[in-house]
């Protein structure tokens, strides 16, 4: 038995990165765990898969509808599904902003509102968004990733406002660099992605980029019942980043 045995759990972009990680560490500790990605095919073992676009309302509302029902109800939502940006605020158009603002922003707000009748009859209600040190490093070449994470962060202090009197608690974490395959996307873009990623390594303060398996532990504490008197708190999982004030230029 863990504090997850029984908790029923949505994960949304839980196919891939952080999400997989966070939805088989629950899974692993005794919770029942729905996956919602644009692309559930991967998704196996204890974990149900559900095809869902964040962008998509009605899509959203059938899908959390038959997590909900699969699962038997709802205790933890964990809001992960993103999509990055690289430019300035020159280099994107206004469809651009848009779509990425659709996504990360609004996306969760979807996910939440079909979610929140479902939270308010489970006794362990918690939701967790994945934020970013976006969110308020001040990252050249990130304009549009960084308005979406600072979003995500008021949004995350709002909605804990907002429901507290419920129960229901609302947290974020705030990851650095994260090795994932969105990262590694990154690095293959790049002439010589081996250099790029040894370069990016030395640039982290621990020198090296922070894992999945790391972010997800910091959700799961913030999820859990352990963290029963834990609301409107981001848990930066930077590797030092944020704290010690560098920056990963
Ligand atoms: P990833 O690309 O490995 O995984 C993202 C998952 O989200 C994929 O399975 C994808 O199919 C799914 N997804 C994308 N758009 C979707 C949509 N419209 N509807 C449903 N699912 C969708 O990325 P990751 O690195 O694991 O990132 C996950 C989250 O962590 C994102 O919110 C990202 O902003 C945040 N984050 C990542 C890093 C990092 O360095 N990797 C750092 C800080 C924050």
């Amino acid at each position: 038995m863990t504090e997850f045995t029984g908790l029923r759990a949505v994960v949304t972009g839980g196919a891939s990165g952080i999400g997989r990680a966070v939805a088989e560490r629950l899974a692993e500790r005794g919770a029942n765990v729905a996956v919602l990605d644009l692309d559930p095919s991967g998704v196996h073992g204890p974990l149900t898969g559900i095809r869902a676009d964040v962008s998509d309302d009605a899509g959203v509302r059938a899908a959390v509808a038959a997590a909900a029902e699969r699962l038997g109800g709802l205790d933890i939502l964990v809001n992960n599904a993103g999509i990055g940006a690289v430019g300035t605020v020159e280099d994107h158009t206004d469809e651009q902003w848009h779509h990425v603002l659709d996504v990360n922003v609004v996306g969760m707000v979807r996910v939440t509102r079909a979610a929140l009748p479902h939270l308010r009859r489970s006794a362990h209600a918690s939701v967790v968004n994945v934020c970013s040190i976006a969110a308020t490093a001040g990252l050249p070449q990130r304009a549009l990733y960084s308005a979406t994470k600072g979003a995500v962060l008021s949004l995350t202090l709002a909605m804990a406002a907002d429901h507290v009197r419920e129960g229901i608690r609302v947290n974020c974490v705030n990851p650095g660099t994260v090795d994932t395959p969105w990262v590694s996307r990154l690095l293959d873009g790049a002439e010589d992605p081996e250099a790029e990623r040894a370069a990016l390594n030395a640039r982290q303060p621990l020198a090296r980029l922070v894992t999945a398996d790391e972010v997800a532990a910091a959700v799961l504490y913030l999820a859990g019942p352990s963290a029963g008197s834990v609301t409107g708190t981001a848990l930066a999982v930077d590797g030092g980043m944020q704290g010690l004030r560098l920056r990963p230029v």
